[in-house]
């Protein structure tokens, strides 16, 4: 059986998140969040109140411990030691990560660290380009897709049950579109399907179909 890196990119919301964390449990495999660190840098910035500039951004990201911890909830982020777990998922967070994870050493920064997490592990890992540029080599990826409807719904669902936000699926619709353009159309590895990416849209799945299907994908990988 070879070790491998599973790469799951895809817009927000297509489901990447629930499924890497529950495929990487179904195969004892260690899941990494690279959403959550670009997160935890756009939570740092706004901690910090000051205008976002390169040298501002350097300044955090000099300043700043990422870690990424299991736990029974699948993940949590650490910020300098801190749990922020939940506020990183915030509305705000939500409005500016787009923009702070387009800035070039925001970016140089967590890729570097993505692949010194990763390298020579079992690893899922997932985020907008693992597949194309964190591990351009990963001997599995994925690339999830879904509806705008399904994937604003799939969000409402869960900012309801965590008591995360309140806005409307009209509001989250149209920031999901805002952040899924942002994403893919800024100048350094923009969100883009790998050409040897295994797409699969979910947008009439069940979470346990998404998993099942990435996970025979896996199997056959693994057993290659
Ligand atoms: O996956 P998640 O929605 O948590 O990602 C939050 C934001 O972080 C994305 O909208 C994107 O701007 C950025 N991101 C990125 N590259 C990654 C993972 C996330 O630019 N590999």
């Amino acid at each position: 059986m070879r070790k491998i890196i599973i790469a799951i990119d895809g817009p927000a919301g297509s489901g990447k998140t629930t499924s890497a964390k529950l495929l990487a449990e179904k195969l004892n495999y260690i899941y990494i969040d690279t959403g959550a660190m670009y997160r935890a840098v756009t939570f740092a910035w706004i901690e910090s109140k000051l205008e976002m500039s390169d040298e501002v951004l350097q300044n955090i990201i000099n300043n700043s411990k990422i870690e990424l911890k299991p736990s029974p909830q699948g993940q949590i982020t650490l910020l300098n030691g801190v749990d922020v777990s939940k506020e990183i998922r915030s509305d705000i967070v939500n409005r500016t990560v787009s923009p702070i994870s387009a800035n070039e050493f925001v970016r140089r920064h967590l890729v570097e660290l993505q692949r010194i997490l990763g390298q020579g592990k079992c690893c899922v890992m997932d985020g907008r380009d693992i597949g194309t540029t964190v591990f351009p080599d990963a001997e599995l990826k994925i690339y999830l897709t879904a509806s705008i409807g399904a994937r604003a719904k799939r969000r409402l669902i869960e900012y309801q049950e965590k008591g995360i936000s309140n806005l409307s699926f009209n509001e989250i619709a149209d920031q999901i579109i805002g952040r899924d353009r942002y994403d893919s159309n800024r100048t350094i590895s923009p969100l883009r399907k790998a050409a040897d990416a295994v797409e699969i849209d979910t947008s009439d799945m069940t979470l346990v179909q998404q998993v099942d299907t990435i996970y025979q994908l896996a199997i056959k990988a693994i057993n290659e």
